[in-house]
């Protein structure tokens, strides 16, 4: 399923406080530069729960979704729809395997499925997707989708400016996800878009104010930034230091 693109409304000032550590993060790097982006996330929910915010705050940019999974669940992927919309986003979703027992997939198989819903030949200013290690413990499908866009971009079949992946842990298990200290964005969202965002989680998708993804929800959004594959690489290496 593609969606054409929605036009973008023209883009709004609005307040927020948005902080930035570490040498990869670059004062002048930061949205105004962007016209196009992709959010490229595991499953319908993804895009919203980590990054929604940051979507609604930046309404002149063109925003697309690729969500691999979930296209043969009618109720998860006509949500997912609704809730791209309400993001003014075009939204595109796959089918790979989300069974429970999370079954390794080849990178391959992760690779060719992201491929299949970028336009072709498409260029991006900016990509987010998920973090090597995951936004929590533990969804192998959220870390695969990490390594396998690190992949495309190393070999060049993926063409953006820079990587942003989400930037989240849970303590293992102690508490709900939260932004991460070290991330090197963190954007505390302002009360009207955090509302949105929740509504979209509640509203649309249907989660009950007491499921785990309401009250994850983060209200701070946090991303680690990178210009080079390289820099994820070795970003990595070092078990995700700097
Ligand atoms: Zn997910």
């Amino acid at each position: 399923m593609k969606q054409k693109t929605i036009p973008n409304m023209a883009p709004k000032q609005r307040r927020h406080k948005e902080t930035g550590v570490g040498d990869r993060f670059n004062k002048n790097d930061g949205m105004s530069h962007t016209r196009t982006a992709v959010v490229i996330a595991a499953h319908p929910d993804d895009e919203t729960l980590w990054a929604g915010g940051t979507i609604l705050m930046n309404p002149g940019i063109r925003w697309s979704v690729a969500t691999l999974c979930r296209r043969s669940d009618p109720d998860r992927a006509v949500k997912f729809t609704k809730a791209v919309a309400r993001l003014k986003a075009s939204g595109a979703i796959g089918d790979l395997d989300d069974g429970p027992k999370q079954s390794p997939l080849s990178p391959r198989e992760i690779e060719t499925a992201i491929l299949s819903l970028l336009s072709s030949g498409a260029r991006y200013d900016l990509v987010l997707t998920h973090s090597l290690f995951g936004e929590y413990t533990r969804h192998r499908r959220h870390e695969e989708t990490g390594h396998a866009v690190l992949s495309l971009w190393s070999r060049g079949k993926l063409d953006t400016a820079r990587v942003w992946m989400f930037a989240y842990e849970d303590g293992n298990k102690r508490y709900p996800p939260r932004a991460e200290e070290t991330a090197d964005r963190r954007i505390d969202l302002p009360d009207d878009v955090f509302s949105e965002k929740y509504r979209i989680i509640t509203e649309i998708y249907g989660f009950a104010p007491d499921s785990w993804e309401a009250r994850t929800a983060p209200r701070t959004e946090a991303f680690f930034c990178f210009r080079k594959p390289r820099q994820i690489t070795e970003w990595y290496e070092r078990g995700g230091t700097r």
